[in-house]
C-alpha cells in the first residue's frame, strides 16, 4: 500500500523539510513496495501542491484547501490525515514543531504507536532513531499495520525538488473540528537564511552577555558568511535572542556545512541539534570546554577579541 507524506509549507512555498521526507517515504517504499503521495493541506495552497508534484519520486498530490487547513491547526489536520489513511499504510511526516504537533494525533486517531524521528529505514518495519539526546541509536520495529512515522530531515538527503510530474487531486476533509482556533503568529523576520536549512551557521551562547553584545558580535561575522544565525538556550533563556534561535535537543535540529559556536560550552543538549554538521569551529576561552571534543577547528581565545579579527579579516 501507498504512503502518505505531509508536505510542509505556507500556502505559498513548499519547504525544505518536505524534501528529506519525501526521501525517507521512498526508501521505505524499496523495501515495502507502495508509491509515495504528498499531502498538501492549506488555504489557497494550489501552488505548493504543484511545487509537491514536481518533486522526484512522487507519485500523486493530494490538495485538501480549506479555510481550516491555512494555519495547519492539528486538531483540523489530524482528522483529515486519519481519514484518509483508509488508503495507505504509511503516514509520515517531518519533524518539525507542525510534523511532531500533528502525526501524535494521527497516530491516537488509528489506535497506532508513532514512530518518532527516524534516522533510517532498515527494513519494511525497522527504522532508527535518537535516544539520550543522540547519545545512542536505538534500533525499533512495529508491528503496526498502519504506521505513523515523523522523520529527521538532517539524517535523509532532500529529494530533487524537479523532475516529477505527479498529477494533482483536490479532495475535501471534515474540515474544522471545533477545538482551536488560530489567534495569530509572531514570526521572526530576518534576511538571513532559515535555521533549518542554511549551509552556514554562526551560533553565540550565554557568554555573549546581552542581546545587544550578541548583535553586534554575531551579526557581523554571520552577514560576512552569508549565514543564519543561532543560540544556545542559555542565550535564549537570558532573553539575548527569541526562541526560534534556539538549536539543540529541545531547539533545532541542523546539520549545516559550516557551524561556527562562539561562547558555547557544548552542553550535550546543544550537541544533540548540531553535531551532525560537517565542519564545526568552536571558539572559547576554555580549552577543557567540551564543544573542542566535536569540532574540526578549534580556536582558544575571548570571543570578544577574536570574533571582531576574524571577521574583518574575511574582507
Ligand atoms: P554555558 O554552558 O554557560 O557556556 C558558556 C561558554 O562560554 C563556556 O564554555 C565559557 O568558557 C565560554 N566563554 C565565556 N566567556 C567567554 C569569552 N569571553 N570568550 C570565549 N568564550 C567564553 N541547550 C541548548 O543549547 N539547546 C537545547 O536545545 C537545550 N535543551 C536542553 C534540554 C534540557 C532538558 C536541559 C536540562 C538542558 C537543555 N539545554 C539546551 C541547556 C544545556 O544543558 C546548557 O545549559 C546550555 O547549552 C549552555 O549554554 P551555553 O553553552 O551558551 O552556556
Amino acid at each position: 500500500m501507498n504512503i502518505l507524506v505531509l508536505a510542509e509549507h505556507d500556502n505559498s512555498t513548499l519547504k525544505d523539510a518536505t524534501l528529506a521526507t519525501v526521501s525517507a517515504a521512498r526508501a521505505l517504499s524499496s523495501h515495502a513496495g507502495g508509491d509515495v503521495h504528498v499531502l498538501v493541506a492549506g488555504e489557497g495552497c494550489r501552488p505548493v501542491a504543484e511545487a509537491a508534484a514536481r518533486i522526484e519520486g512522487v507519485a500523486k498530490v493530494l490538495c485538501a484547501s480549506d479555510p481550516a487547513y491555512a494555519h495547519a491547526l492539528a486538531e483540523n489536520v489530524a482528522p483529515l490525515v486519519a481519514g484518509l489513511m483508509a488508503d495507505y499504510a504509511t503516514f509520515m511526516a517531518p519533524a518539525t514543531s507542525r510534523g511532531k504537533n500533528i502525526a501524535p494525533r494521527v497516530a491516537a486517531l488509528l489506535d497506532v504507536a508513532q514512530v518518532s524521528d527516524i534516522l533510517s529505514v532498515e527494513s519494511a518495519d525497522t527504522f532508527t532513531r535518537p535516544i539520550y539526546a543522540g547519545n545512542a541509536i536505538a534500533t525499533v520495529r512495529t508491528l503496526d499495520a498502519k504506521k505513523v512515522i515523523t522523520v529527521r530531515g538532517t539524517a535523509f538527503a532532500k529529494a530533487p525538488a524537479s523532475g516529477g510530474s505527479a498529477p494533482v487531486e483536490e479532495i475535501s476533509g471534515p474540515g474544522d473540528a471545533g477545538l482551536s482556533t488560530f489567534r495569530g503568529a509572531e514570526l521572526t523576520v530576518s534576511a538571513r537564511p532559515e535555521l533549518t536549512s542554511a549551509k552556514i551557521i554562526v551560533s553565540g551562547g550565554r557568554a555573549l552577555g546581552s542581546g545587544e553584545k550578541f548583535h553586534a558580535i554575531i551579526d557581523p561575522l554571520a552577514d560576512k558568511l552569508g549565514a543564519a544565525v543561532g543560540a544556545s538556550r542559555a542565550a535564549v533563556d537570558a532573553g539575548y535572542v527569541p526562541n526560534d534561535y534556539q538549536v539543540g535537543q529541545t531547539g533545532k535540529i541542523v546539520a549545516p556545512e559550516l557551524y561556527v559556536a562562539v561562547g558555547i560550552s557544548g552542553a550535550i543538549q546543544h550537541l544533540a541539534g548540531m553535531k551532525d554538521s560537517k565542519t564545526i569551529v568552536a571558539i572559547n576561552k576554555d580549552e577543557e570546554a567540551p564543544i573542542f571534543q566535536v569540532a574540526d577547528i578549534g580556536l582558544v581565545g575571548d570571543l570578544f577579541q577574536v570574533v571582531p579579527e576574524l571577521t574583518e579579516k574575511l574582507g
